[in-house]
């Protein structure tokens, strides 16, 4: 299929950017465009207008700030991958391979893959995990968004229409944090059946904070707070303690099955991959503590 017809207009700055987002027009932004692009094709998406912020002068370009990572709403996730800065992000570094192609990741970014909201992504359970806050510009100003509660449904979030996220910040790795990151697909490059990151952090050799945001589950990620059911155990008997937590999360959910895999069968990933990416997150802020 080829898209119904559309303006395309390019913006060179923020402020053109926002003022042609609220003109009244039904404009789309593009910016990598791995994922508006097939929706056009498709015709699920039919904006009369795209706006491209690929010539925007602007935006921050990916660095460090105080305790986050900056990452701009032009920067690919390729370039985050392959960066210095990543490591400073384990769960950037761990996941990013996991999405699509390397050919895919050259154009697709950060920030559109959270504005795009897919329910079985890795970056919006990560940037929701992790806190992350993204800067948004609209014809009233800046704001910001915490990642946790930024998606409210299936390819649905808090922004509004005239928006735009001009970069996203996820806060770097402190002592004593450990992370893990485990997915299932049918083929390597395909979206997740289910994955889960884990954050673990260890102070005086103990547990006091186990989360995890589960994705392909439900219609947003799924964050989960495992930090009682953990924080008595040792290296020893930590592997053992985190079963039976992760069976009750897991009992709790309602995914959707569809031909790549039942309810059930993502359930039962759901639990192993909750418990393997909490036992990987811990043995690793084992080491960094
Ligand atoms: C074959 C294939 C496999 C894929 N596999 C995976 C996978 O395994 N995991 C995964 O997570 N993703 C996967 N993707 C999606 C990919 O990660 C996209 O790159 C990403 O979802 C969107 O980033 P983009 O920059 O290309 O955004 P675009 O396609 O340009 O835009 C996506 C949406 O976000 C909006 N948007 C973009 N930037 C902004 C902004 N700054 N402010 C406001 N709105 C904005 C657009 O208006 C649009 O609605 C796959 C895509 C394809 C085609």
């Amino acid at each position: 299929m080829k898209p119904a017809p559309f303006d395309y207009v390019r913006a060179f700055s923020v402020d053109e950017a926002v003022g042609l987002l609220s003109d009244g027009t039904d404009s789309k932004v593009i910016a990598g465009g791995q994922s508006l692009v097939p929706l056009l094709a498709m015709r699920l998406a039919r904006p009369e207008r795209v706006v491209d912020i690929n010539f925007l002068q602007d935006l921050p370009h990916l660095h460090r700030e105080g305790g986050h990572l900056v990452v701009g709403a032009l920067v690919r996730q390729r370039q985050v991958e392959l960066s210095n800065e990543v490591s400073s992000v384990p769960l950037l570094s761990l996941a990013l391979p996991f999405i699509g192609h390397r050919e895919l990741r050259n154009r697709g970014t950060v920030v559109g893959s959270l504005a795009h909201a897919d329910p079985s992504a890795e970056l919006p359970a990560i940037a929701a995990l992790l806190r992350a806050t993204m800067f948004v510009m609209g014809p009233e100003g800046s704001r910001e968004l915490n990642a946790l509660d930024f998606m409210v449904g299936p390819f649905q979030t808090r922004l509004r229409q005239d928006e735009l996220i001009t970069a996203v910040s996820f806060p770097v790795r402190a002592d004593g944090d450990g992370y893990g990151f485990e997915e299932v697909s049918r083929r390597r490059g395909d979206f997740a059946l289910v994955g889960s990151a884990a954050w673990v952090h260890l102070s005086q050799g103990g547990v006091d904070r186990a989360e995890a945001a589960l994705f392909g589950v439900g219609a947003t990620p799924v964050v989960v707070d495992l930090t009682r059911h953990l924080s008595g155990f040792g290296e020893s008997d930590l592997t053992t303690a985190v079963l039976e937590p992760s069976r009750e999360v897991a009992q709790g959910l309602e995914p959707l099955g569809d031909q790549h895999g039942s309810s059930g069968y993502r359930r039962r990933l759901a639990e192993v991959l909750l418990a393997r990416s909490l036992a990987w997150a811990y043995q690793d802020a084992r080491r960094s503590s």
